[in-house]
């Protein structure tokens, strides 16, 4: 469910209309919609009342500070997989008691940072940053809580490029050797185990996968346990997938995935997190679109817009579906096949291909749907592109949460070396 709908024929995020919003910071925009965030939070925690679980959101999935200060106010924790993202945590003001901290590169200089604020568990994926921990917590004379993260070798059936729980991915430890690890870490000083950790992916739309590591991950504590760890948390990732194709496409809701949680690991009495991102955030954003021409090719009409994959790359990076929808809702309006495209030199920039759209023309406005999720998070400068403003809308107001950098903004980034000034270089 979201708060995206047409009223009088025009798209509206709650009760502010698109065109008022395009009017006054221009297109592109990502648009957010509060009454949708604090939705889906909500939702995701009454599914698990009863149980004894809480909500770390998924910083990466979109970071924006607001976005991430509407999730702190509705009681979300965090989890971060860099230091920049634990500093847009803290600094909205989610204690470090609500972060975990995930991540299979973490640097000295991260760890330490995090050890300094006092996080609340670090989701170690390796050997070699456990020992890292270890000496940087002792060092300081602290205790890192920490949960390894398992690889369960399951596949997730979800795109490539976002499963994360075969044996052949780069993340967690295999489970195998779970047990051997957690004696290392046992033994070294300034490591405290709390618990066990997984997250086999992202945008799973079916609960076998997960129900098939969560029951591996219950197997697991009952061997820690009898091996004598104290295992009192299971985290068990994000991932659960939402709606890209409105109703054609619903994955299980909240409550089923709760139920199945309670079935897989219920028995253990483990205090639970949970890090979903995609599923809090992504259908609470879309990205405005103007189109800039109409252009009909031998076998193709492309509808050529001013967002591109560098403002939205999950098209092109993960073959992902976006609904597009007019603006301006279109009356009897004729239907055209149109691969919507931006204007990157790049065969790879397109939102969609063959995509049937009522009869568009250079002007009108285009939302591309459910782009709340690693949409802004993953924009790029490419081809000198000024990186999209973001907007939050709540209720009858909304307000710019990032701007869009001016050209000299942008260019004063780079600096001329001394060698390469002359008289003509322009002074800044
Ligand atoms: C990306 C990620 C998440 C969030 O995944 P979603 O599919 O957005 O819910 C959670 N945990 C970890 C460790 C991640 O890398």
């Amino acid at each position: 469910m979201n708060h995206f709908e047409y009223r009088g024929g025009i798209l509206h995020a709650e009760d502010v209309a698109i065109p008022d919003i395009a009017a006054s910071v221009g297109t592109p925009f990502y648009c957010y919609s509060t009454a949708t965030l604090v939705r889906h939070a909500r939702v995701f925690i009454d599914a698990f009342k009863g149980q004894k679980a809480r909500l770390c959101y998924s910083i990466k999935a979109n970071s924006n500070l607001a976005v991430v200060a509407t999730l702190a106010r509705e009681g979300a924790g965090a989890d971060v997989v860099s230091e920049g993202e634990l500093r847009r945590a803290l600094a909205v003001g989610i204690p470090a008691g609500k972060i975990v901290f995930s991540g299979v590169g973490k640097t000295g200089a991260e760890i330490a940072f995090a050890l300094e604020t006092g996080i609340d568990q670090f989701n170690v994926e390796s050997e070699p940053e456990l020992d890292l921990i270890s000496e940087l917590a002792s060092a300081r004379g602290l205790e890192a809580r920490i949960a390894i993260r398992v690889n369960p070798d399951v596949d997730a059936k979800t795109h490539e490029k976002i499963a994360t729980g075969k044996a052949e991915n780069k993340f967690g430890i295999s489970w195998k050797r779970a047990p051997e690890v957690y004696a290392r870490a046992a033994a070294l000083k300034g490591i405290r185990i709390v618990g066990i950790d997984v997250h086999i992916g992202s945008q799973l739309t079916d609960l076998a996968p997960f129900e098939a590591a969560f029951r591996r991950v219950a197997d697991m504590v009952a061997t820690l346990r009898a091996q004598g760890r104290d295992i009192t948390r299971i985290d068990l990732g994000g991932g659960l997938g939402i709606p890209y194709r409105g109703d054609n496409d619903v994955p299980p809701h909240p409550d089923e995935y709760a139920a199945m949680v309670k079935r897989a690991v219920g028995h253990l009495d483990c205090e639970l997190t949970f890090e979903p991102g995609r599923l809090i955030v992504g259908n609470a954003g879309i990205l405005v679109s103007r189109v800039i021409y109409e252009k009909t090719g031998d076998n193709r009409n492309f509808l050529i817009v001013d967002a591109a994959m560098n403002d939205l790359i999950r098209p092109t990076l993960y073959d992902a579906f976006h609904e597009i929808r007019a603006v301006a809702e279109p009356a009897e309006a004729a239907r055209v096949t149109y691969d919507v495209v931006g204007p990157v030199c790049e065969t790879g920039d397109f939102l969609a291909k063959g995509r049937e759209l009522p009869e568009l023309k250079s002007g009108d406005l285009i939302a591309i749907m459910s782009a709340g999720a690693y949409g802004a998070v993953q924009a790029s400068t490419y081809n000198t592109r000024p990186l999209v403003p973001e907007v939050l809308v709540n209720g009858a107001t909304f307000a710019v949460v990032r701007a869009r950098p001016s050209y000299d903004e942008i260019l004063k980034q780079d600096m001329i070396p001394a060698w390469l000034q002359t008289d003509k270089t322009p002074s800044r």
